[in-house]
């Protein structure tokens, strides 16, 4: 059984239909990176996968449970969301915000076993010298490290990502995707994660989803779908990635 399933999930706003009839699975230590244009429904995918969002028609399960039956917390537990835009009070300390992904384990208070996990998520995204800095002195790059950081503090079995490596120079984008396919191939995590860069879901991707006005255009192996015929259909210019 795949750990998660989408199956012809489908999202209004109002109107206009976001998302029509989307399926894919995604297997335990599996990296599957959304391509496609602005506006082609990749982040409303993420958020209908997280439970933001509910579906018209369709599901998304998890571990072959469906989530529209499981409460917030539950769903917390098992995904961590690093979304593109995060509103977030600027005095709060680095380490303050990424204890708040232990929101869905801890009760009353933060145990010293929920700040060791914060920490260490810290260090996966070469982030721990930020600890005490706040989030309104961060840079473009270090606050992208810090949210993804939030998001893997709660050790999530599933990991979305919306562009991880917006705001990153080179070296922090191959760093921050480094230490996703190290989630990925040490502990299992099923990583789903929306990019613009071709040349990097190539290469850290398993499979690739290209979205096209809602829909999905093509589902495969990175050197299947990252074709010049392929990418030009979908993106309406020439585009030559392998
Ligand atoms: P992408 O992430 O691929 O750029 P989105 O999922 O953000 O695409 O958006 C898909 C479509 O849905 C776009 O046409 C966008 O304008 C529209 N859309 C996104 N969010 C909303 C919303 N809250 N209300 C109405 N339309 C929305």
């Amino acid at each position: 059984m795949p750990l998660l399933k989408v199956l012809g999930v489908t999202v209004y706003y109002g109107d206009f239909k976001a998302l029509g009839g989307v399926s894919f699975d995604v297997e335990r230590g599996e990296i599957l990176s959304i391509i496609g244009p602005n506006g082609s429904g990749k982040t409303t995918l993420l958020r209908a996968i997280d439970g933001i969002l509910r579906p018209r028609l369709g599901a998304v399960y998890l571990d072959g449970r469906e989530i529209a039956g499981m409460e917030r917390r539950e769903i917390a537990r098992i995904i961590g969301y690093s979304p593109q835009r995060v509103d977030v009070q600027s005095y709060v300390t680095v380490l303050d915000f990424v204890l708040t992904g232990r929101r869905p384990y801890a009760s009353w208070d933060y145990s010293e076993s929920d700040y060791r996990k914060a920490v260490e998520a810290l260090r996966a995204v070469n982030a721990s010298h930020l600890a005490a800095r706040r989030l309104d002195q961060l840079s473009g790059g270090e606050f992208r490290r810090v949210v993804i950081a939030r998001a893997l503090a709660g050790e999530p079995d599933v990991l979305l990502l919306d562009e991880p490596t917006n705001d990153l120079d080179p070296k922090h984008q191959v760093e921050i995707l480094s230490a996703i396919r190290r989630l990925a191939s040490g502990r299992g995590v099923a990583v789903v994660m929306c990019l613009h860069d071709l040349t990097h879901a190539y290469r850290y991707s398993d499979k690739i989803l290209a979205m096209k006005d809602g829909s999905v255009y093509a589902f495969g192996r990175p050197e299947d779908v990252m074709r010049e015929d392929l990418l030009r259909e979908v993106y309406g210019v020439s585009l030559k990635v392998l």
